[in-house]
């Protein structure tokens, strides 16, 4: 049943409690073969105009969460431009076209964020295209599991710490010159930052880094009345889990484990951003808001 933000019913069964069958996809994984598939919020987000005429950079913004905030913030009247991998163009182009039906301006930026100087230039590309830009989410990221520290390498750690943690660096170093007053920088962390799983020791790391990298930020940029927070979610059905986020085995309990007992659908996840993007939320600075379920957080 379609239902949306602002309807009072039961988060138990908002959405259905999944037990999705054991799949296999390529890195980067395609909402379009997610099986079944998520909701992002395509019929059920309901905007109310908190983002009216803002300009935002959403990393990862072909799919899943990023996917949904991209959604919701052109339904709350934002520009967007995202950013993802060029065989993900399937899913960009999706979300290019919801965003463009909202009557608001997508800019679609393909492109690897563990280089440098890509980082760079998409920040320059969303100005560009946008004509300016106050919103930043760096929400791309990268999950491998992997049973035992020697299993992961070299490669995969760089990967990890390139994608997770140094873009953000490289893409928040290169927006901050261009964001007035009143803009919002959003991190996607997660529950792992401070509940890891054995299975993702690089992954949760990365996530830790984000946490605290958005609390000192958050003091840097406060004076200058830029807010920065994080959004960390739990459990939530997206690519990111099915390529190789879990082990093949535990695809079909995923997100059980939570007191709401269901993994959570990225549409859940977009208010948290769209509250941390709109002025509403002014005094809030540092924060990380847990969507997670009912997991465990600080
Ligand atoms: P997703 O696969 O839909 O999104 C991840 C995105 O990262 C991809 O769409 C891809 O475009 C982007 N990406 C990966 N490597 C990249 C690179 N080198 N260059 C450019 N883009 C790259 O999955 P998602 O679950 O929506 O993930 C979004 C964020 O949410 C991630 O940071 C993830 O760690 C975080 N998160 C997810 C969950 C969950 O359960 N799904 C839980 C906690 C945190
Ligand atoms: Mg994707």
């Amino acid at each position: 049943m379609a239902t949306d933000q602002l309807t009072f019913d039961n988060p138990v069964d908002r959405h259905p409690s999944l037990q999705p069958p054991k799949q296999d996809q390529g890195t980067p994984g395609l909402d379009a073969e997610l099986a079944p598939q998520a909701d992002r919020g395509e019929t059920t987000y309901r905007g109310t105009g908190r983002l009216a005429g803002r300009r935002a950079l959403i990393t990862g913004g072909d799919s899943g969460i990023g996917g949904a905030v991209a959604i919701a913030f052109a339904r709350e009247g934002a520009d967007v431009a995202i950013n993802y991998l060029p065989s993900e163009e399937q899913d960009a182009q999706e979300i290019v076209r919801l965003i463009e039906a909202e009557n608001r301006t997508a800019v679609a930026v393909p492109g690897d964020i563990s280089d440098r100087q890509f980082c760079r230039d998409l920040v320059q590309a969303a100005v560009d295209g946008l004509g300016g830009l106050d919103i930043l989410v760096n929400n791309a990221g990268v999950q491998i599991t992997q049973p035992e520290l020697a299993d992961i390498d070299d490669e995969q750690l760089d990967t990890a710490m390139k994608t997770n943690v140094y873009a953000m660096f490289w893409i928040t170093k290169a927006a901050l010159p261009h964001l007035p007053p009143g803009s919002a920088i959003i991190q996607s962390s997660s529950v792992q930052a401070y509940s890891p799983s054995a299975h993702l020791v690089d992954y949760a790391t990365t996530k830790a880094a984000m946490n605290t990298f958005t609390k000192g930020l958050s003091k840097q940029c406060a004076p200058l009345g830029i807010r920065v927070n994080a959004v960390a979610p739990g459990p939530v059905w997206t690519p990111l889990q099915v390529v190789a986020g879990q082990p093949k085995d535990a695809i079909p309990e995923f997100g059980l484990e939570t007191p709401l007992g269901r993994a959570g659908m990225p549409v859940e996840l977009a208010p948290a951003y769209v509250f941390l993007a709109s002025p509403e939320s002014s005094y809030v600075v540092g924060e990380t808001l847990n969507v997670n379920g009912g997991l465990d957080s600080p």
